[in-house]
């Protein structure tokens, strides 16, 4: 199995009948590169930078920043790299951040990701900084987390554009053109816009665990309500199903870089959505080729249309047990 599983590795992510499918790896720190690149990721799906501010009093300078991602992007030796701004909030808490991040009854709610890089500019500002920089190494992507609105989009865009003319007067180089920036698909209500933000979107990325937590009002976190949370509820397929069909229609990339992403029993259903990318983590994707090597694209197509009309998600779960079953 070891050996089958080190072959895999070598060999593409492509479906019996032909559809190529975009293999990537979500990382947290810059010693886990070495592991993606191992395990035959084409890319990084997604890079937690939240991760450089956790477990320690201070703030990461822009230097710092900028070291740690140029790892990163040499480590994947010129695959592209998506790089997360700051997801900061929430679940995940920084102690330098605290004051500002504040009280909140309901955090999840609250000053998280996007929300608060847009509110203390000098965070984004700097963060922006240290990407560019690091962006001359290799491909970048610039992803953003919990958008809920094109506003938010189009002052990241004007935020990039400025801090890139301020290092080109510093003396820095910068890449041109500027790097892709894309959002992602997480809050509800960005999955149901998602044809406007499309039109100020370079790409998507489906966060599906925020996505599940939102649309079912259901803490990823809390134990007492685990049981509910189901990323198979047609809720959640439908907006996924809609982001999906939103960016096909307008061009450009969608992925999904949640842990369904990385959990091959529900690979059929979201290559059935027309997914073209799936990110996880690097330990889950020798398991995710290999079924995507045993499946037949335009069937799991069927099935995703199948699994779309029900509305119980134990018929749904034993709809794509029966598919994965043949596709063994
Ligand atoms: C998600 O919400 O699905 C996601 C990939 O982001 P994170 O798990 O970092 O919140
Ligand atoms: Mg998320």
């Amino acid at each position: 199995d070891v050996k089958q599983l080190a072959r895999l590795r070598k060999l593409p992510a492509v479906t019996r009948d032909g559809r190529r499918v975009g293999l990537l790896a979500n990382l947290e720190l810059p010693r886990e590169v070495a592991m993606a690149a191992q395990a035959g990721a084409e890319g990084i799906g997604l890079v937690r930078t939240e991760f450089l501010f956790m477990n320690r009093e201070d703030l990461p300078s822009e230097d710092e920043q900028y070291r740690a991602l140029r790892e990163i992007i040499e480590g994947m030796e010129g695959r592209p790299v998506t790089i997360r701004t700051l997801d900061l909030g929430g679940d995940k808490l920084a102690v330098s951040l605290g004051d500002r991040l504040g009280e909140s009854a309901n955090p999840a709610l609250g000053l998280r990701a996007i929300r608060l890089s847009l509110r203390e500019r000098h965070l984004l500002d700097t963060q922006l900084a240290a990407i560019l920089r690091a962006a001359t190494h290799g491909t970048v992507r610039i992803l953003l987390p919990m958008i809920s609105s094109v506003g938010e989009v189009k002052q990241v865009r004007e935020a990039l554009v400025q801090v890139a003319r301020r290092l080109k007067r510093r003396g820095a180089k910068v890449p041109d053109p500027l790097p892709s920036v894309g959002v992602m698909i997480e809050v509800p209500g960005a999955a149901l816009a998602a044809d406007a933000l499309a039109q100020v979107s370079d790409f998507f990325a489906i966060g599906s665990n925020d996505l599940t937590m939102y649309t079912l009002a259901i803490d990823r976190g809390e134990e007492q309500v685990a049981h509910l949370y189901n990323p198979l509820h047609p809720a959640v397929l439908r907006l996924i199903q809609f982001a999906t069909e939103a960016a096909l229609r307008s061009g450009i990339q969608i992925s999904i870089c949640g842990e369904i992403a990385g959990d091959p029993r529900y690979t059929p259903l979201l290559l059935g959505l027309g997914i073209q990318d799936l990110s996880m983590a690097s330990t889950s994707l020798p398991r995710v080729k290999q079924r995507i090597r045993n499946i037949d694209f335009v069937a799991a197509t069927r099935c995703a249309r199948l699994i779309m009309d029900q509305s119980d998600m134990g018929r749904i779960a034993m709809l794509l047990d029966d598919f994965n079953a043949l596709a063994m």
